[in-house]
Formats: C-alpha cells, structure tokens, sequence
C-alpha cells in the first residue's frame, strides 16, 4: 500500500485535513501543530479528533506526519533558544497524545558555530527531557541538507543522536528521510539508491525509517542547499523518485510532498506517483 499525502494547512483543523487529503487522491498528510515560526498551538478539539479517526480508519489512511516550527533549534547556542525548543517539543508532544499512534517529526538544528559535537550532546540531552511525554508517538529526526551549520546530514551524526537518547527504541525513534535533503547533503539517490539506503541499513537501520518527504531539488547534488522543486522539474528528475517509492524498502512508510505547490499541483504530483506505483 503507497500511503501518499503532502503538506497541508492545519488551519480547519483535523477533520477538514482529511477531507482535503481526500480530495487530492491522499492517505495521508503532514501538518503543523502551531504556526511554523513557532507561535502559539491551535486547541485541539476532541469532536474534530474523533471525526478525523473515523474518516481515516474508512478510509485507510497511513499515520499522519506533525512537523516541529522551524524556529525549533535544540542545539542553539544560545540557552534560552534551546530552554523554548525544550518546551515547544514537550507541549507538542502533549498534543500528539490527542492523537495516538502516529508521527512528529523535527529538524535536528543548526550548531552556529558550537561544532557538531557539542550540539549532538545538546539534542540528546533535549531527547531525554522530552521522550517521556512521547507515550503514543514516534518522534523523527529529519535528515538535513547540511545547509549552514546544520546537523543531522550525515546518516552517521543521526545515528549517534538516535544511540545516545536513553528512549530509542526503533519504535519510539527514528527518521524521516528528505530525498531534497539528502541528495544535496551528497547522498546519490538518483545514481545509486541501492546504496544509499545499504549504508542508511548500516548506519542507522531501516527499522527506523518511518517517513519519507518526496520533494525535487532546485540546486546540484551534494551542494548543502535546501531548495526543493515540484517533481520532474529538479535535479533529482521524476525516475529517480518514482524509483524511490517503488524501493521495496520503502514499503508501507508514508510520503508526503513538500514541493512548492498548491493544492491542485499535489493532487497532480499525486495522481502521477499512483500511476508509476508498482508494488502491491
Ligand atoms: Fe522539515
Ligand atoms: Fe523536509
Ligand atoms: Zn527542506
């Protein structure tokens, strides 16, 4: 089953998610608890909650994909930056017991200048504080582009976060892969896929591969930019992504867009990924 979705406004709430999801042809779909910047979270209402479970069981869906604000930084060197990521994560998580058994996902951060060794000791000590509260979710690192002073663009610095958390069971934590970050980060999905996913196999374990962000780059491979591009129009080209999704590791692990669109450009994206879907 190709559980496919894209990012979409949390704005109506739960319920109106999933009807929008509907309509693009999508089973499932990533969203924002709070304002991207990291402002205040919207209530979550028990009523919407139930009414989204009950169209998502009808209807099949995947597990659902929560992205941390951007503005989250838990290796920031400034403390009171990392005390409001700790909190931001913590609350979040809080939300997420609205609804169980599904994913959160959050970007490593960005070391300015600390060096990647002091920063991994910063998000671990963050993991540790905040896991706890994640009783009914897996929390996911994404792998970065190593744009700035980016962390978590090597398979090897996520691996060590991930070992070092004292909660890491594969179940509690693991990864969302960016194939946009990843190819930047100088990782060849387009040449050699069979590769790429042996060494992430090797390094952090496919066990762990919880989510896919299927985006095209605008910028050249390996080049530690993070711009991505609508599928077919990058550096990565539609084979490459369609090869992606088909990879029988890739099995059953929900995909979301994040491709400069609106709604009815993912909903064409979508329709093209169903098409070129080979597996059962
Ligand atoms: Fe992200
Ligand atoms: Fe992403
Ligand atoms: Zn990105």
């Amino acid at each position: 089953m190709l559980y496919l979705g894209c990012h979409l406004s949390s704005a109506g709430g739960f319920a109106a998610m999933g009807k929008t999801a509907l309509r693009l042809n999508a089973n499932t779909f990533q969203f924002f608890l709070r304002n991207p910047r990291g402002g205040a979270a919207k209530d979550i209402r028990a009523d919407d909650v139930r009414e989204f479970i009950a169209l998502a069981e009808k209807n099949g869906f995947g597990k659902i994909l929560a992205h941390a604000p951007y503005t989250l930084n838990p290796c920031s060197k400034d403390a009171s930056i990392r005390e409001f990521a700790r909190n931001v994560f913590a609350d979040d998580l809080k939300r997420m017991e609205n609804i169980p058994g599904n994913l959160y996902n959050f970007h490593p951060g960005s070391h300015v200048g600390q060096g990647t060794a002091v920063a991994i000791s910063q998000i671990v000590e963050i993991l540790d504080e905040v896991m706890p509260g994640a009783a009914h979710t897996t929390v996911l690192l994404e792998t970065m582009s190593g744009k700035g002073s980016e962390v978590g663009s090597t398979f090897a610095e996520l691996a060590e976060i991930i070992s070092r958390a004292k909660i890491n069971a594969p179940e509690k934590l693991g990864i969302c892969l960016d194939t946009c970050h990843v190819f930047s980060a100088g990782y060849d999905i387009v040449n050699n896929l069979d590769g790429v996913l042996a060494e992430f196999d090797r390094t952090i374990g496919l066990n762990r591969l919880h989510a896919v962000h299927l985006n095209d780059s605008m910028t050249e491979f390996a080049s530690h930019k993070d711009r991505h591009e609508r599928l077919g129009h990058g550096t990565i080209g539609k084979e490459a992504l369609i090869r992606f999704i088909n990879h029988p590791a890739l099995k059953g692990i929900p995909v979301n867009l994040e491709t400069p669109n609106e709604l009815p450009g993912y909903a064409e994206e979508i329709a093209i990924l169903r098409q070129s879907y080979t597996q059962d």
